[in-house]
């Protein structure tokens, strides 16, 4: 269905070839349906004027109406510039230009109403405006269109004078041809239902609105279509897993109970209650598990693990349990351990450094269903690994696995798909959560173990270090562990690691009488294996780290945590190292260390750390400061090419979007529906997506 849409640009009336190859070089606009969507980030207010005298530095833009009394280039070389004086009957105002200085001081006109559109500065006693926009006033015309549309450009854009009026006058042109051809895109009952603007209005107003309202009803129905197709399209695809994939039904509680009567070492906290019965629902559903298991650090998800993996293993089938690094996988295999043993259940671990001899050990007993439990790196995904009957296969800390790796683990049972837990303790904001597992259920734990003394976090100025010293003295003194960590980025790498150096020897010279472990990711495995060995055993009282230690390791002794430099650190992974800490009956402590000057960000980044240690509410806070392309993870997932939702404000319009889509494919599976047709529509278009214009039509 080649169609309008399609037509290139070139074919708009005032727009050039070059023009054209600029705004595809640059914009990536190449057909109407392109342009159509190029949609403005901001509106103006035009219908306010200012008198000239009122104007004071502060002001963001304005506009004044007046004359050009006098125009003169200024200047030599670089410096050359446009000074015009721009006057009404309250005042006078400099204009200034640096740039296509010439070009303008010949259009400029005097004895014309002009109005000057930018933001005021101040010299001295004058009040100047650089680059303003410029327009010759004409009275009615300038009332009927209050809100201007305001397009990104770029700077070289700009020199060719396709700056955002030029845009704008596009789009005024184009809009009336496409308005007929544009078709509504969502069945009418939701249309009705959240009252929203039909397509063709929607696509008229957001770029030239009548008034604000006007302006959010249209957002809203745009946002509400895009965020409606892509969680149809998640909720597709994840009932297209559960009617492809039966599942193994596993139901058998035995072991479960003997756990619960004998072994349990601490009552449940009802979020894990909870989550191990959603659990546990769908493991005896017959239909193939998919999920997410969230919870903060410190929340319990690895006993939460286990008690699932009783009901696999009492129903007769084997479990995987795949962590991102040996150290973690280790500790996960010490953790279960005891548990496994309590009940006489066979565990083994297998990483990398596992002897030949006892690979082949574990390869013979996971074959003759003697191995209840195999808890390992990625080292279970070689071939030679083959379960007799893997029936749960658990991902531990999956952000750190790529989607393809986890996919692996999927296919080690031929009859049966194995039912898939991903544990993480990032913290994702429900709409990433929706967004990115949207087509994996979630379960979260949210509370943590009851007497838990939440963290006292602090930030520290350089200037404080001999009192942080002391502290640490006091806390060493008093049979604790401190971990000290600091910044290590590719980009400066040998620079860090000196600091590391220098922070080693510092802390060597204040405490000459306290083993101290080093540990970053240059050392070889070995090396970095055994020092992390002697603080978790308790022989080391310092460890010195880079971010090596931020994902699970567990030290109950450990109870303050000093973050170096921790204006380099992002919110997630501040939150990642504190929660190294808190894990004992102790009280414990966060320190933050920096430079006294530290930009803005930094600094509502640490103010955060210090108020909250909620890891959703740190997400949250991140995902307003970064925006959603910087969260792991994102990256791959198409978030990022949202042309107007926006995640981190939306939320609730997502989850509209999200129940609705839900809704319908309850009722009509296949969409095939009469009323449901421009859902297939738009889905085939969809499709068809190398070229974006196809959202449109
Ligand atoms: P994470 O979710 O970070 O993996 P863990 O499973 O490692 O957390 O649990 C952290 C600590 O809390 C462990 O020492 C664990 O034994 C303990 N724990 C877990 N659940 C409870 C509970 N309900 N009550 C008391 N302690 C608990
Ligand atoms: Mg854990």
């Amino acid at each position: 269905m080649s169609s309008f849409f399609d037509t290139k640009v070139d074919y708009l009336k005032g727009v050039g070839e070059r023009t054209a190859k600029s705004l595809k070089a640059e914009l990536g606009i190449a057909t109407y349906g392109d342009l159509l969507q190029y949609y403005p980030f901001r509106h103006e207010d035009r219908s306010q004027f200012h008198r000239i005298a009122e104007v004071y530095e502060e002001m963001p833009y304005i506009q004044v109406i007046g004359k050009i009394a006098r125009a003169e280039m200024i200047g030599e070389g670089h410096k050359k510039r446009l000074v015009a004086t721009f006057q009404d009957e309250s005042g006078e105002i400099e204009l200034v230009w640096f740039q296509g200085a010439q070009w303008i001081l010949e259009k400029l006109k005097t004895n014309v109403d002009y109005i000057a559109f930018g933001k005021p500065n101040r010299f001295g006693q004058k009040y100047s405006i650089a680059h303003p926009e410029m327009e010759v006033f004409v009275p009615q015309h300038s009332e009927a269109k209050p809100l201007q549309p305001v397009y990104n450009t770029t700077e070289k854009l700009k020199r060719s004078r396709i700056d955002s009026r030029a845009i704008a006058r596009m789009q005024q042109r184009l809009l009336p041809l496409a308005y007929p051809k544009i078709t509504e895109t969502l069945p009418e009952d939701l249309i009705d239902r959240y009252k929203l603007m039909a397509k063709r209005d929607a696509m008229m107003a957001i770029h030239f609105p009548e008034n604000v309202n006007v302006l959010e009803t249209a957002r809203f129905r745009l946002k509400f279509e895009e965020l409606f197709y892509i969680q149809l399209r998640l909720l597709k695809l994840k009932l297209t897993k559960i009617s492809k994939s039966a599942g193994q039904v596993l139901r058998d509680t035995r072991y479960v109970h003997q756990f619960y009567e004998k072994h349990l070492p601490f009552d449940l906290t009802n979020a894990q209650k909870r989550v191990i019965r959603e659990i546990f629902e769908d493991l005896r559903s017959g239909r193939q598990m998919n999920r997410l298991l969230q919870g903060d650090v410190g929340s319990g998800k690895t006993i939460v693990a286990f008690i699932c993996m009783l009901i696999a293993i009492g129903s007769g089938a084997q479990v995987g349990m795949m962590a991102p690094t040996e150290i973690l996988a280790e500790q996960h295999y010490r953790g279960l351990k005891d548990f496994a043993e309590q009940l006489g259940l066979n565990l083994a671990l297998l990483t990398g450094s596992t002897r030949k001899k006892k690979r082949s050990e574990i390869d013979e007993m996971l074959l003759n269903g003697e191995l209840h439990i195999l808890v390992g790196t990625h080292a279970l995904l070689e071939e030679h690994v083959q379960f007799q009957n893997l029936g749960l296969s658990i991902v531990d800390e999956q952000h750190r696995f790529g989607v393809a790796q986890r996919a692996k683990l999927w296919n080690k049972n031929d009859q049966f798909d194995p039912h898939v837990l991903v544990m993480t303790a990032t913290p994702i904001p429900r709409t990433l959560a929706m967004t990115l597992y949207g087509d994996l259920d979630v379960s979260v734990i949210d509370e943590l173990p009851a007497g838990r003394k939440p963290i006292k976090t602090v930030h520290r100025f350089e200037k404080h270090r001999l009192r942080v010293f002391g502290f640490i003295r006091e806390q060493v003194n008093g049979g604790r562990q401190v971990y000290i960590v600091y910044p290590l980025i590719e980009e400066s790498e040998k620079l860090d690691l000196k600091h590391l150096q220098d922070g080693y020897e510092a802390i060597s010279r204040a405490f000459p009488d306290v083993p101290v472990s080093v540990v970053h990711g240059r050392q070889r495995p070995a090396d970095k294996d055994f020092e992390m060995q002697r603080f978790v055993k308790g022989e080391t009282k310092i460890m010195i780290a880079t971010t090596v230690i931020e994902v699970g390791v567990n030290v109950p002794n450990a109870s303050v945590m000093i973050i170096e430099n921790a204006d380099r650190f992002g919110l997630a992974q501040l939150h990642q190292l504190r929660g190294r800490v808190g894990r004992g009956a102790d009280q414990s402590y966060c320190i933050l260390l920096t430079e006294y000057k530290i930009s803005r960000d930094s600094k509502l980044r640490l103010q955060t750390m210090v108020r909250t240690t909620d890891g959703f509410e740190i997400a949250e806070t991140d995902l307003k400061l970064r925006g959603p392309g910087d969260i792991e993870g994102t990256q791959q997932s198409g978030v990022m090419d949202l042309l107007v939702a926006d995640l981190s404000k939306d939320g609730k319009i997502l989850q509209e979007a999200r129940n609705a889509a839900s809704e319908i494919l309850e009722a009509d599976p296949q969409l095939t529906l009469e009323q449901h047709r421009p859902i297939l529509q738009q889905i085939n278009s969809l499709k068809k997506e190398t070229v974006n214009w196809s959202k449109i039509s």
